[in-house]
């Protein structure tokens, strides 16, 4: 995953270098460092550790007066966090840094070993250096050795390059990892997303796959394949510098649990029409092409996978749409039955995750149409799907995702009604209804939501000091279950597993011993019996149990010791504000347990290795 950064031009680079890549921090805190040009050669200062390990590095071995520099913050993938696997890395010539993965670095390591290289660390990107440094040797000249190199590489891999010799230029390339340049008053950017740039510009332009740029004080050239030469087109981007900010939050996922309100509202609105109705036009999709889905395979990972899970439900449940849903780092290995009729649907708030890249370019070779729902604009999954549907949900710094889920929902609840309302499933009146209680009732009930911490706090205070805890559910709410678990696991380390609250009883419930922590949902009026009964199993084996239920159900008080009611006003609220209060428990719980709430441990966001 790693975060890379870079820029040339007239002001100091080093403060820009620190700032950038504390911002990028979220993609991986392994190791850090940076490399500046300087009057005699180029300075390497890395280490282990977060930002705070260089900045103090740096005080003791000051880089001054540097206008060209290039820097990493890494996600460990070939070889353990350590000073010598820290990027950047030197051959000969060359110092870069990466982000991604070289598949074949083994054998390019031993047929340049058998030419004399040396290499100090155990990663793949050492291999990727001394390769480029030896076909420079060869071309001399750095885009045609980058490019010749690049031939030989297989894998993924964003690059930022310094040659010897070539004071002010930065190289740069990349094939399926993201790379962003960017224009300054003072001078030329790079870096591995724009989040990383805003406190310095908002000017910038996406590289293609394979294009090499070449970065100079004073110019941007970009080198396709074809040996042409262009300057980029810059665009401006409407994030802004306070977006990745935590804006008196004490951690970036609070200040996003906070946006979603508005961030639903963001994603749903561009798709509803002059009548209310939901309406995918400004997306390029019409309804004859809803109308011409027979069946959806939705791929994703993670939370984004969890979204794919309940949308699954709606778009059955509404447009009667068989849909499946696949993780995707499996999804080439056992794909599942495609026909006429088949979309696939890949789901990825970065839009740059590598296993969902994957699954998307192996439907495209299949011949199946494609549709993306993606946040970050313009990046490569978002390019590459024949369709693009963007949640607009504004920059998500958290590596436990929130807004992006959250948004992810609701496009999909979208998509369910447009393909419902386009088949005649539902009548203009109650689509409208539909589109109206995501526009109004799902803000309205989660800003609600919003103020009760100190619900939120007791029920996490019941969470801490247990190694195991259960989330269940039926229906939609299993498919909340299973991201309410993970965001407890991955944000508070606390064990946690989903299940359909019916199937417990097959054989986990055997862990069930006196004081198991056990959460309930159940935003479903016609499920609750059901999962009553369930939830009683759970609590005569001496479960605690904590129930996150509809306000207008009669919840009997011998049910759970604990209720979280939900405001409903519609189903769409009710679902809405239970993914709330799950969100706002694990982050209670992370919080009591003095977790690094933003940075979990062994996880990084935008996950663009396979
Ligand atoms: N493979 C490189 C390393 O382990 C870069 C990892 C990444 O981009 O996540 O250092």
């Amino acid at each position: 995953m790693c975060g890379i950064i870079g820029y040339t031009g007239s002001a100091n680079a080093i403060p820009k270098m620190m700032k950038g890549l504390s911002v990028l921090e979220y993609r991986g805190y392994d190791s850090v460092g940076v490399a500046a040009q300087r009057k005699n050669g180029t300075e390497i200062v890395k280490c282990k550790g977060r930002i705070g390990a260089l900045e103090e590095k740096l005080r003791d071995e000051p880089i001054e007066d540097s206008r060209c520099a290039i820097g990493h913050t890494r996600w460990a993938t070939h070889g353990g966090p350590s000073d010598e696997n820290a990027h950047p890395h030197r051959a000969g010539k060359v110092v870069l840094v990466h982000n991604g993965i070289i598949e074949n670095y083994k054998e390019l390591r031993s047929e340049l070993l058998g030419k004399g290289a040396v290499f100090l660390s155990e990663t793949d990107t050492e291999v990727a250096a001394a390769l480029i440094n030896d076909c420079y040797a060869a071309e001399r000249e750095p885009v045609a050795a980058i490019r010749k190199a690049a031939a030989r590489m297989r894998g993924a891999f964003a690059f930022a390059i310094l040659f010897d010799g070539r004071e002010g230029e930065v190289y740069v390339i990349r094939r399926g990892s993201p790379l962003i340049l960017a224009r300054g008053r003072d001078g030329f950017y790079l870096a591995s997303d724009m989040t990383a740039l805003l406190p310095f510009t908002r000017e910038y332009c996406a590289l293609k796959e394979d294009e090499i740029a070449c970065l100079l004080p004073d110019g941007v050239s970009i080198c396709p394949a074809d040996g042409t030469r262009f300057p980029p087109e810059w665009k401006t981007t409407t994030m802004t510098p306070e977006s990745a900010q935590k804006g008196g939050f004490a951690h970036f996922m609070l200040k996003e649990i906070h946006e979603q309100p508005a961030a639903v509202v963001k994603s749903v609105s561009p798709r509803v029409n002059s009548k209310g109705l939901p309406d995918f036009s400004a997306d390029g999709i019409n309804a004859d092409f809803w109308r011409s889905v027979r069946h959806i395979q939705v791929v994703a990972c993670g939370s984004a996978m969890h979204a794919g899970l309940l949308g699954q439900r709606l778009i059955e449940d509404y447009a009667k749409v068989p849909t499946t849903v696949h993780i995707a780092s499996e999804y080439r290995y056992h794909p599942p039955v495609m026909s006429e009729g088949t979309l696939v649907v890949v789901i990825s708030q970065s839009g740059e995750t590598a296993d969902s890249l994957a699954a998307l370019r192996y439907a495209k070779e299949q011949g199946i149409p494609t549709l993306a729902i993606v946040n970050a604009v313009e990046t490569t999954i978002a390019r590459e799907a024949d369709r693009r549907v963007y949640t607009y949900a504004g920059p998500e710094i958290a590596v436990a995702t929130t807004k992006g889920y959250c948004t992810q929902a609701s496009v999909l609840w979208m998509i369910a009604l447009a393909m419902a309302h386009a088949a005649g499933r539902l009548t203009d009146e109650k689509a409208r209804e539909a589109v109206n209680c995501l526009l109004r009732d799902v803000p309205a009930a989660m800003e609600q939501m919003l103020s009760r911490e100190d619900r939120y706090r007791k029920a996490a205070r019941g969470l801490i000091n247990h190694e195991h805890v259960f989330y269940i559910g039926r229906g939609i709410d299993y498919a909340l279950s299973m991201e309410a678990a993970l965001k407890l696991k991955e944000i508070s380390y606390i064990h946690c597993e989903a299940y359909a609250a019916g199937e417990l009883k097959h054989g986990t419930i055997s862990l069930v011993e006196a004081g198991t922590p056990v959460l309930a949902i159940s935003t479903e009026r016609d499920l609750f019996d059901k999962t009553e009964s369930n939830i009683r199993e759970v609590r005569s084996r001496g479960a605690q149990v904590t129930l996150i239920c509809r306000s207008d159900i009669a919840v009997p008080s011998e049910t759970a010791d604990e209720l979280i009611s939900l405001p409903v006003s519609s189903n769409a609220a009710t679902v809405f504000s239970a993914l709330l209060a799950v969100q706002c428990i694990a982050y209670e719980a992370a919080s009591l347990l003095g977790c690094d709430i933003d940075r979990p441990r062994n996880l990084a966001k935008s996950v663009t290795v396979e």
